[in-house]
């Protein structure tokens, strides 16, 4: 049996890929990341585009698609920059899929056709200060005082929140519980009374903030309780498969982008007479490159199969995103080396890819707590 896209997915992805070469040429993401610059016009070119409107169904004002249409756009965002998957993935990736699973009707009716227009931006505040792997141990509290809930605590590395109108507040809402069947999740709107959000400085993506946020007795309504009372911990697990899926899809596009620069520059550069790539050490590294995107191509496809298709797909997708994050990871590393000392240089495009690369084996739970996946799956 095997994955391919349908010839529209493939026009889809084209036709996107080829709007993203127009407006966020590889200068003009470097330039906004240097300067930590928001990248508005591009956003809104992405929702002219109908970019936000991907999985959000018709219904509800957006174009409707699955996870293959949503892998098409995180592959093709990561490829154009990382900055642009950050403003893109926390709002559509994320939170549109936890609205449409467990939102109310009014929730529904509310938030999708907002987010579909690309009029609405979300951040996910989920990573506390001292909660990061350990997650379902988060502290940060909300508490029933008439029809409001009050939240008290901190969150970081809440990725564009400083740009978001709200955040996907995760809570602790009963103590006296084991922690998973206390937690609530809370949508708070960023211009509340008593929210704080900083901008932290970071290695890639620069464009889009990476926030702190704290929260000092923020009044949320209790209507905004996303799905019920101390159920929050299941939205966040019923994603996990999903997450990691798509996960693979931007490693393709960052790997993707790191090896056709690199052949490029390989074909280009000459030393000793001849073109660099004729060097076996330099072919050889672009030819495992090669393989590398092959093969993350190759497992993230048959995840979308898999869970298209209902199979079970925790084992396969913890395995997909340790593997292609580590694969990504080698072949941005290696598109810097056969850079050379460009490589090294801003104005090329290989050490952005290495930057960002990197996250893409720590974000959304490391290769560390993958493997710890895969080891139980194995009945470790
Ligand atoms: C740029 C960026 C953007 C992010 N965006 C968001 C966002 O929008 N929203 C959000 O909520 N979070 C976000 N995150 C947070 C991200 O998901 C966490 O950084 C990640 O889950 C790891 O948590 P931590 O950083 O606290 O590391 P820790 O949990 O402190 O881990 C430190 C090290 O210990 C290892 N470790 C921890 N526990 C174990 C274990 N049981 N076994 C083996 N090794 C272990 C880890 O693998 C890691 O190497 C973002 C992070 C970054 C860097």
């Amino acid at each position: 049996m095997q994955f391919s896209f349908t010839e529209e997915q493939r026009m889809f992805q084209r036709s996107l890929h080829e709007m993203l070469d127009k407006v966020a040429p590889s200068s003009v993401i470097q330039e906004l990341d240097e300067k930590e610059e928001f990248p508005t016009e591009i956003v809104k070119k992405m929702a002219e585009f109908g970019l936000y409107g991907v999985g959000v169904p018709e219904e509800y004002g957006g174009s409707g698609g699955g996870l293959a249409e949503m892998a098409i756009v995180m592959e093709e965002l990561a490829y154009h920059g990382a900055c642009l998957l950050y403003v893109y993935a926390p709002t559509v990736g994320f939170c549109r899929q936890a609205i449409l699973s467990f939102g109310s009707e009014e929730h529904k009716r509310e938030f999708l056709p907002q987010i579909a227009s690309g009029k609405l931006r979300m951040a996910m505040g989920l990573s506390e200060p001292d909660h990061g792997s350990d997650l379902v141990t988060l502290e940060t509290t909300a508490d029933l005082d008439g029809d409001e809930y009050v939240i008290r605590g901190n969150k970081i590395f809440t990725t564009g929140a400083d740009n978001a109108q709200y955040i996907f507040t995760m809570v602790r809402t009963d103590k006296s519980v084991s922690p998973s069947r206390g937690i609530s999740v809370l949508l708070t709107p960023t211009n509340s009374p008593g929210i704080s959000i900083r901008p932290l400085k970071k290695l890639g993506g620069q464009a889009v903030h990476t926030c702190e946020v704290a929260f000092d007795d923020v009044r949320v309504p209790k209507a905004n309780l996303l799905y019920e009372l101390n159920k929050g911990w299941k939205i966040v697990m019923e994603h996990l498969d999903e997450e990691r899926i798509l996960m693979g899809a931007q490693c393709l596009g960052t790997a993707r982008g790191a090896f056709e620069c690199a052949l490029r520059y390989a074909k280009e550069r000459e030393q000793f007479g001849q073109p660099i790539g004729k060097f076996q050490t330099i072919a050889h590294m672009l030819a495992d490159m090669a393989i590398d995107v092959e093969a993350i191509r190759l497992m993230t496809y048959n995840n979308i199969y898999r869970k298209t298709n209902g199979l079970p797909c925790t084992k396969e997708a913890s395995m997909a995103r340790v593997f292609c994050s580590e694969a990504a990871m080698r072949t941005a590393h290696k598109a810097v080396q056969i850079h050379g000392g460009y490589g090294y240089m801003m104005e090329y495009d290989a050490q952005r890819y290495f930057r960002e690369a990197k996250l893409w084996e720590i974000a959304g739970g490391t290769n560390q707590i993958q493997r710890e996946v895969i080891a139980r799956e194995l009945g470790l």
